[in-house]
């Protein structure tokens, strides 16, 4: 191969892999990227020229730091703490922050890149990055969180600023984290500015910021089903997690008639068959926001069946929004699920679906959103936090409800627009589309900014 070659798909990931050990999460997710987009490269010559693909896929920078701290039985503890600012050339990084004990280098770098697309797609000016420790939340008290978050902040503070980076919660970080982080930056720079998303409402955040992910991801679904005639309404629908995502996920669908009998946690899942309704939801958020308890509890309070070890998929059902974590769906499961009836997914985590499920899901012709169009309407609201806290005002929440549902109206149809596929004129790949629109937008600012 020569440089005026775009390289074969197998030639780009040997070099990926080579550069990049030990670290299949940050492999699979540029395959993914790369299997759709190095088509466009070679229809479009100047991505090539300027080695867009291979800039993406190597972070501008990747911070990690010792994060020491106290338990409350007085004995130090040490852990590691990241950063990873994958790219700013459409805005200041920006990116959630993720405490639990899966998380290393290889999966923040998956999930950065995996930003810089999901950011580009909501239209809004923000890079992509990613942070994290490989803390395990469970069983820790409020004042060893606090402490951890001290000291997690006392270092990456000085990556940080209003106009630089400005992180969000994700996986293991809530608005109690985000409340003790914000606490400290502002005591050891001796600065109020918007510099983390998700705040409390007393202090700078937003209306629906909270919401903003699971109901956007029954956004999509809904705006998936409209474009073939059709609605949530009446649908059962499979949801994993019970976090912030999943939580919203099961709110949003039950607002649009659907029927949500699943939930899950790492221990197991849950099936309700008489359906999750707004009273066990409000249990759900009760258990898992409060009192930080599992999701077996909810089996035992209202009599569901509780599945020790299992994720929910081989349950029947017809709409999946998986929203716990990556890899969730594997090819078995997407084959499992395809028998039961599911005739489309959004996904509400980052990657929860591996490759061979997304290429079944495909295979099969059902409707498959990849998380980073699904689920962007969560860094979307924290767009719009940063613009209200730049203005120093607060929108009222109908208009925010408004924005948010319009965006992912607009990142549906983005993907729409890129993701035709030849001789199927009535199938969309918004693998692709999302793919593909993420990255020109990206590619072109990188190119009007020269070799950085
Ligand atoms: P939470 O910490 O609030 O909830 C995560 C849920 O997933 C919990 O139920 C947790 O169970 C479960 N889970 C976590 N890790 C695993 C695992 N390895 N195996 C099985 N279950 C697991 O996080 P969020 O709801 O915020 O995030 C969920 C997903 O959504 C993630 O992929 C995140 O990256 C993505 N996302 C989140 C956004 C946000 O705004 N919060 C924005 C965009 C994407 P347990 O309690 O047992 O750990």
């Amino acid at each position: 191969m020569t440089r005026d070659q775009v390289p074969t798909l197998q030639e780009f990931v040997e070099g990926l892999e080579k550069r990049n050990p030990g670290q299949p999460e940050f492999i699979q997710a540029v395959k993914e990227v790369a299997e759709t987009v190095l088509e466009h490269i070679r229809a479009n010559p100047k991505y090539h020229k300027h080695q867009i693909l291979e800039r993406l896929a190597e972070p501008d920078r990747v911070i990690s730091f010792r994060v020491c701290w106290h338990d409350d039985e007085g004995n130090v503890r040490v852990n590691r703490g990241y950063r990873i600012q994958n790219n700013n050339a459409i805005g200041p990084y920006k990116g959630g922050i993720r405490f639990h004990p899966t998380v290393n280098q290889g999966v923040l770098k998956f999930l950065a890149f995996e930003q810089t697309f999901k950011n580009a797609l909501t239209g809004l000016p923000m890079g992509g990055a990613k942070g994290g420790a490989n803390l395990d939340p469970k069983g820790k008290s409020d004042a060893e969180i606090m402490r951890f978050c001290q000291s997690f902040m006392s270092e990456l503070y000085r990556h940080l600023g209003e106009d630089t980076d400005i992180p969000a919660g994700d996986i293991g970080v809530g608005g109690r984290e985000i409340g003790y982080m914000f606490g400290q930056y502002k005591r050891i720079t001796n600065r109020y500015v918007g510099v983390l998303t998700g705040k409390g409402m007393e202090f700078g955040g937003s209306p629906i910021r909270i919401e903003a992910t699971g109901y956007g991801a029954v956004y999509f679904m809904e705006d998936m089903l409209k474009r073939i005639g059709e609605t949530v309404e009446g649908r059962t629908c499979l949801v994993s997690g019970s976090g912030n995502v999943a939580q919203h996920a099961v709110e949003k669908i039950l607002a649009l008639g659907g029927k949500p009998v699943t939930l899950s946690d790492s221990d197991g899942f849950i099936y309700d068959k008489s359906g999750i309704t707004t009273e066990k939801l409000a249990y759900i958020k009760e258990l898992k926001n409060k009192r930080r308890g599992r999701i077996e509890d909810y089996a035992k309070e209202f009599g569901a069946e509780y599945h020790a070890g299992k994720r929910p998929w081989s349950v029947p059902g017809e709409l999946a929004f998986p929203c716990a974590t990556q890899n969730e769906i594997t090819g078995e499961d997407a084959g499992v699920m395809l028998k039961n009836g599911v005739v489309a997914v959004s996904e509400g985590a980052n990657m929860p679906s591996t490759l061979d499920a997304v290429r079944l899901f495909q295979g099969a012709r059902i409707m498959f959103a990849p998380g980073k169009a699904a689920n962007a309407g969560g860094v979307a609201v924290s767009g719009l936090e940063m613009s209200q806290n730049s203005a120093r005002i607060t929108w009222k929440e109908a208009e925010l409800q408004r924005l948010l549902r319009d965006i992912m109206q607009e990142i549906h149809d983005r993907c729409q627009r890129y993701g035709g596929v030849a001789g199927d004129d009535k199938y969309i790949d918004y693998v692709k589309g999302a793919n593909i629109a993420g990255f020109v937008k990206v590619a072109d600012a990188m190119i009007a900014q020269g070799v950085v």
